[in-house]
């Protein structure tokens, strides 16, 4: 556990080379998966208002969906459990393994389940439990936590999972080659069958809650979640409560959206539907268990944050913001990162000095909602977690004089200009000064000249040039 807070921890991250590389490699390969989906579907801006409209709706409707879908899932034979926090959720996990005698399991990748911390409650009470997503499995051989939400390996090179594998998996031959991806891919797949063929419990999230048939659906590329949700006997599902909609039309349109957004395919390589357990001879589960987790998400609905609550987890915004995309996930200090993670870790920790310094982790550039399939207004959102943590009296006694001597420039027109003229002559003199660009500032500005160099201001302003055009 880093003693760093947010700055602390990006300042590290940016001196990381392998760190940059990796993200670097990756902002690109999701990018333009994204815009060669949106390029090939030509109601793709229709299908995100429907998106957009349904979520805000299953919002809207929340409870009364949610006891929908437990009356549902119940009549399937699945049974439905109510956390109200993240201690609430994991004793409830735990409790149903114990009942059951599970002391293996397999999960498949759950963001819920690292927001509430399943894995290290379970190895306290005597439980195993192995990732089977590769890139889950992989940080969970070198003790980390997702630096992605859809990608959580993300920030590791080849070379650095090839050597996690041999620190790992000691009973395999030292001089075996695992230089390429595919020797890695094939080492993980023979470890993990071991892992789903000995396991008692499989433990899933959930992309949705379909509420008309309490059904569960979920997506993966790997295949591993069906495995995870059907080889052993007791299945538990972990879902945020927001997960849910009304109707499969509803889950229909989430899932082109969500595919197109996070990885750029049509639709995810795996679709999984469950309906409570398996029945007479049906392959699955025979016990089913489902965990609807609140953690702080009521509250979130009740304020002006509400709209986060629509988020389906693509992680688009992540792979379009500047900042998420040169410090990476572990910057953030949670589960979720980028924009989105900016938003919902406050709501889900509270809001600190440290959680406080992540909605100032944006250049409020828009990406994120431009690109989020569910038009969540990110930046407004971010910009109202500001204002909470201003009247929470967090920020620095440096900040808040900032802010408040901003605050009397721009409310009297004739002071702002005045400052203005005054800091554009003198910009223009340090400038003359050090050779025909500003290449040192003192005080607050040194940061901002200490990997950079700056042109001096034009002669005249953009106010000036306006005025004169008009
Ligand atoms: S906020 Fe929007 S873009 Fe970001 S992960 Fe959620 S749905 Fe995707």
């Amino acid at each position: 556990m880093t003693t760093l807070d947010f700055k602390g921890r990006a300042a590290k991250a940016l001196h990381d080379p392998q760190l940059t590389g990796a993200l670097a490699r990756a902002k690109g390969h999701f990018a333009l998966g994204r815009a060669a989906a949106k390029a090939r579907t030509p109601d793709f801006e229709m299908l995100r208002d429907r998106a957009t409209a349904i979520r805000r709706r299953s919002i809207a409707l929340m409870p009364d969906l949610l006891e929908r879908f437990e009356a549902r899932a119940t009549a399937a034979g699945a049974t439905v459990h109510w956390a109200a926090d993240a201690a609430d959720a994991r004793a409830i996990a735990t409790g149903i393994c114990k009942a059951h005698g599970a002391t293996r399991a397999i999960k498949s990748k759950s963001m819920a389940t690292e927001e509430i911390e399943l894995n290290a409650h379970l190895l306290s009470h005597g439980i195993t439990p192995v990732e089977t997503d590769l890139g889950e499995y992989i940080i969970q051989l070198r003790g980390e936590t997702p630096s992605h939400i859809i990608a959580p390996a993300v920030h590791l090179t080849k070379d650095q999972v090839a050597e996690t594998f041999r620190a790992a998996h000691t009973d395999l031959d030292p001089a075996r080659d695992i230089s390429e991806r595919q020797a890695l891919v094939k080492e993980a797949r023979v470890k993990l069958r071991e892992a789903f063929l000995a396991a008692d419990v499989g433990i899933t999230g959930a992309n949705i809650l379909v509420a008309e048939t309490g059904t569960i659906v979920l997506v993966s590329n790997e295949g591993n979640i069906d495995l995870t949700a059907s080889a052993p006997r007791l299945h538990i599902a972990i879902a945020g409560i927001e997960k849910v909609v009304e109707s499969w039309d509803d889950a229909g349109i989430v899932l082109r959206v969500l595919a197109r957004s996070a990885t750029g395919q049509d639709m995810s390589s795996y679709v999984t539907v469950l309906t409570g357990p398996a029945q007479g001879d049906e392959v699955g589960p025979r016990t089913s268990h489902i965990i609807l987790l609140d953690n702080g998400r009521s509250t979130l609905a009740a304020g002006n944050k509400a709209e986060m609550l629509a988020c389906i987890r693509c992680g688009a915004c992540l792979n379009h913001c500047p900042v998420y995309t040169a410090v990476g996930g572990h910057a953030y200090g949670g589960p979720y990162s980028g924009p989105m993670g900016a938003v919902l870790t406050p709501a889900i920790d509270g809001l600190t000095k440290d959680t406080a310094n992540l909605p100032n982790a944006s250049s409020f550039c828009g990406r994120c909602e431009a690109v989020c399939p569910v038009r969540i207004p990110l930046p407004m959102l971010l910009r109202h977690w500001r204002e909470d943590a201003y009247a929470a009296g967090l920020p620095t006694r440096g900040e808040r004089w900032g802010l408040g001597i901003w605050r009397a420039l721009s409310t009297r027109p004739w002071a702002y200009r005045l400052t203005q003229w005054s800091a554009a002559r003198g910009l223009r003199f340090v400038s003359w000064w050090q050779g025909g660009r500003i290449k040192r500032l003192p005080f607050a500005g040194r940061g901002f000249t200490a990997t950079r160099d700056i042109a001096p201001p034009a002669a005249k302003s953009f106010q000036a040039q306006w005025r004169g055009r008009r």
